[in-house]
């Protein structure tokens, strides 16, 4: 915030606090450096930071990492800048509603690395998911991230559930190149007994999982120690696009203290809007009334499995329908190996409807007891839920009826905003590709 510019007094940045966990417990803190700045502190003389990245989820996180990281790589280098600032390097601020990062969608998912294979070959999530697989598997190894590539079935029980499957195996290697392979008789009953899989199972050998958790933990770590400034509890309630409103002149946002419930204003450069379940709110407060847009909020419910058996150690996931909001009731272990299944689709009217519907229960061990028919289910429990942050009510993969891709843009008639929609799955796997493609949207 530039002193003479603030409507109200600065906010001052409050404590990080480790992302939260819904139903496993924390495995590791990174080290808490605590970083309490002001924002009139900052260096740069025509705003108050750089970047300003709205949303402490995984992708916001990621993005943030990737801005600071390059401000410490090559600030000084920087052949195009986002506006016409003459600094030689940058900042970035990550501002964070709630007072944790990632206590959202983010840790409310599967934690499933995907394999990119459900969706269209020119589409930006299979794009963004296969290239972000990679640099997910290469980070978790080079960073302590825990991690295994368990791999996953996809199983039919009937001939048109096999002919889905035959789809998404002459769409992997055939178009996108991603490997998948059919599973035998034989080899499944070795392997998995207690799958049920009447028309085939098609393997996807690098799906995994990861302790999204632990990476977030990562990934906050890199950005402060990159020089990166968290603002949690900070949570923006205005935009407002300077210089004759195209965001030429940078950006104004006005942030409410959780804490205090003092508004301040803080100006950046440049934005990101990262806000997960809030970014289309973000969009509405600056475009004009004819581009607002309306989200809808896709619930999947969660239910852990208490018992020891059936025991199970690949990912399984029923064949995809298309039209379906999600990929289908699945089976996912975590790394401490505990079983869940879920997520089912809910259209909900509020993102804050995050209470497991029970009553969901019955359906779901029906969809499991499909492939997996000795589930006891007596050992379900209600365990979390997660809420998809839809465009349409549409479905999650490429052939259903209204698709929709992953926003990633700068939006026509501004300058310097980058603005991230219907980051649904894979936006978990794919986090570090996309921080990479804002990273390039801004700088080439
Ligand atoms: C049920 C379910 C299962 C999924 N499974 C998988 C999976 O297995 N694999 C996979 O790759 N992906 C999966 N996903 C998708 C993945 O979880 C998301 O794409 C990813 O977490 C999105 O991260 P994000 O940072 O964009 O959003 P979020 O995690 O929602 O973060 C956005 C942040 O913005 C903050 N915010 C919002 N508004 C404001 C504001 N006005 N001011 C300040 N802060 C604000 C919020 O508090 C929040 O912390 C799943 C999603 C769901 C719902």
């Amino acid at each position: 915030m530039r002193p003479g510019r603030s409507l109200l007094p600065p906010i001052s940045l409050r404590p990080r606090a480790s992302p939260a966990r819904h139903g496993n417990p924390p495995i590791q803190q990174h080290h808490a450096t605590t970083t309490h700045r002001l924002f009139s502190q900052t260096a740069l003389r025509s705003a108050d930071f750089t970047h300003a990245v709205i949303g402490g989820g995984v992708v916001g996180l990621a993005i943030a990492r990737e801005l600071a990281l390059r401000s410490n790589h090559d600030g000084a280098s920087r052949s195009s800048t986002p506006s016409s600032s003459s600094n030689s390097s940058s900042s970035t601020l990550l501002l964070e509603r709630h007072a944790a990062v990632g206590t959202e969608t983010s840790s409310r998912n599967s934690e499933v690395i995907h394999a990119g294979i459900y969706y269209g070959a020119s589409s930006l999530k299979t794009a963004l998911c296969i290239q972000g697989k990679a640099l997910l598997y290469h980070y978790c190894a080079s960073h302590g991230v825990p991690h295994r590539r368990v791999g996953k079935w996809i199983v039919a029980q009937t001939s048109t559930q096999r002919a889905a499957l035959q789809a998404v195996h002459d769409f992997c290697t055939r178009e996108i190149h991603v490997p998948v392979r059919w599973v035998g008789a034989d080899e499944a009953a070795r392997r998995e007994p207690a799958v049920r899989a009447d028309a085939g199972i098609l393997e996807s050998p690098t799906t995994g999982i990861v302790d999204s958790h632990a990476l977030m933990v990562s990934l906050l770590g890199q950005f402060e120690d990159a020089g990166g400034t968290l603002a949690l509890g900070s949570k923006v309630e205005a935009v407002a696009p300077l210089g004759g409103g195209d965001g030429s002149a940078g950006w104004e946002l006005a942030v409410r203290d959780a804490a205090t419930g003092e508004l301040s204003t803080v100006t950046a450069e440049t934005i990101i809007n990262s806000a997960g379940l809030g970014a289309v709110d973000i969009h509405n407060m600056i475009v004009p009334p004819d581009r607002r847009k309306k989200m809808f909020y896709a619930k999947g419910n969660y239910f852990s499995y208490a018992a020891s058996s059936p025991k199970v150690g690949t990912l399984v996931y029923p064949a995809p329908e298309p039209g379906h909001g999600g990929l289908g009731t699945h089976l996912t272990i975590d790394m401490g190996g505990r079983i869940k299944f879920g997520p089912d689709v809910e259209w909900v009217d509020s993102p804050d409807d995050l209470a497991v519907n029970e009553s969901r229960l019955a359906l779901t061990a029906k969809e499991v007891k499909k492939y997996l028919p000795d589930l006891d289910e007596t050992q379900l429990q209600p365990d979390y839920a997660g809420i998809r942050p839809k465009l349409a009510k549409q479905g999650a993969v490429a052939h259903g009826k209204g698709f929709v891709d992953f926003v990633i843009q700068k939006e026509e008639g501004y300058q310097g905003w980058i603005n991230l929609l219907n980051i649904e799955s894979p936006g978990l796997t794919s986090c570090l590709a996309i921080a990479e493609r804002v990273r390039k949207l801004l700088y080439t």
